[in-house]
């Protein structure tokens, strides 16, 4: 498992966010860990139409933190 810090894509709004949210990016933003292979989808308006496929600990200044 990898540690998920903040700034990175596991703790990022856009992660995911072009999908109905599942328990996997539940499990990440509470425990701030992912396993090594995990990609999702980045849904940043500047990234989604290019399907950009992130890991958990990737990152861009795009970063936004999931409101809880
Ligand atoms: S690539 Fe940037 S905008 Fe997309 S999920 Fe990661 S940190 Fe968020």
């Amino acid at each position: 498992m990898l540690q998920v810090h903040e700034g990175q894509c596991g703790l990022c709004t856009h992660f995911g966010e072009d999908h109905t949210p599942n328990g996997i990016l539940t499990q990440i933003r509470s425990t701030k860990e992912a396993k090594e292979d995990f990609i999702d989808d980045c849904g940043h308006p500047r990234h989604s139409s290019l399907h950009l496929k992130v890991t958990a600990v990737s990152g861009c200044d795009g970063f936004e933190p999931v409101k809880h």
